[in-house]
């Protein structure tokens, strides 16, 4: 991978989509001036790390958003995969804190044995900031959600911001939290026409575009009935209502953020 990067190793959301493998569920890794994060670890995230040619070893931040199995059913076995079975004690894991304490009545994924594996964790909450060197910051967003503690990211460098809404309805504050993005990286798990009070269809996408106006928008986590009215064709109509370039996630697909830097310093734009 190269030094910054977007790279979908799954597109497919909710319980048909991510059962049947209609789309593949293993997360997104992004690359931000060196650093490696992998973002919701569904089921088979490994084996789509290893089919897309991403290493584990070299993941230095697993992030899980919420409680639920399309979205970090594989955190134990990437904490495995990145530390050595914990021989070599490394990496940061930033979750909600269902993901790491677990619900009322419902286990945390994030197992006693692997908390001990990886070097820190850290249960976020929405306002939350974590930094890393090379001026790159993690910071989580306010979702509606059924799990309560659900967080979006927002991953910041000195080039570029990069949103991802996580799982959410919509609600009016959701373009704050999100506002200043190049890229934005939206669930949009239903089509036009069908409402979910906590996730977002392709209507909720176009009200939030209209507001976050970023230089690209990527339309993933794909449920059935997503797939079935084509998210290519949605994401056309969403680019065409907003003026906001907007793709549909494909498996293995690859973005470079660069592209979309803003000019916002001029310092920062000599080495390009
Ligand atoms: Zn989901």
């Amino acid at each position: 991978m190269s030094l910054n990067e977007i790279l979908f190793l799954g597109t497919g959301g909710g319980m048909f989509s991510v059962g049947k493998q209609l789309r593949a569920s293993g997360g997104i890794v992004l690359r931000i001036s060196g650093i490696q994060f992998h973002l919701d670890p569904g089921p088979g995230a490994l084996v789509r790390a290893k089919e897309y040619g991403v290493n584990p070893r070299e993941t230095n931040v697993l992030l899980a958003s919420h409680s639920a199995l399309d979205h970090c059913n594989d955190v134990n076995i990437m904490i495995e995969s990145m530390t050595h079975s914990g021989l070599d004690k490394s990496g940061i894991f930033l979750g909600s804190k269902s993901v790491i304490y677990g619900e009322e009545n419902k286990k945390p994924y994030l197992t006693r044995d692997h908390k001990k594996q990886i070097e820190k964790y850290l249960a976020l909450e929405p306002g939350n900031k974590v930094k890393f060197n090379n001026n790159i910051s993690v910071v989580a967003l306010k979702t509606k959600h059924n799990d309560k503690t659900n967080i979006g990211f927002k991953f910041i460098n000195d080039k570029f911001a990069i949103g991802y809404t996580s799982d959410t309805g919509y609600f009016p504050e959701l373009a704050d939290e999100l506002k200043g993005c190049e890229v934005l990286i939206i669930n949009n798990l239903k089509p036009f026409g069908h409402h979910d009070p906590h996730h977002l269809s392709s209507d909720d996408t176009i009200k939030l575009l209209r507001q976050v106006r970023p230089k690209l928008a990527i339309i993933t986590h794909f449920d059935q009935k997503m797939l079935e009215q084509d998210p290519i064709y949605q994401a056309r109509q969403i680019q065409m209502q907003t003026k906001v370039q907007t793709i549909a996630a494909r498996d293995g697909m690859s973005v470079n953020p660069i592209t979309y830097a803003a000019t916002r310093d001029n310092k920062s734009m000599q080495f390009y």
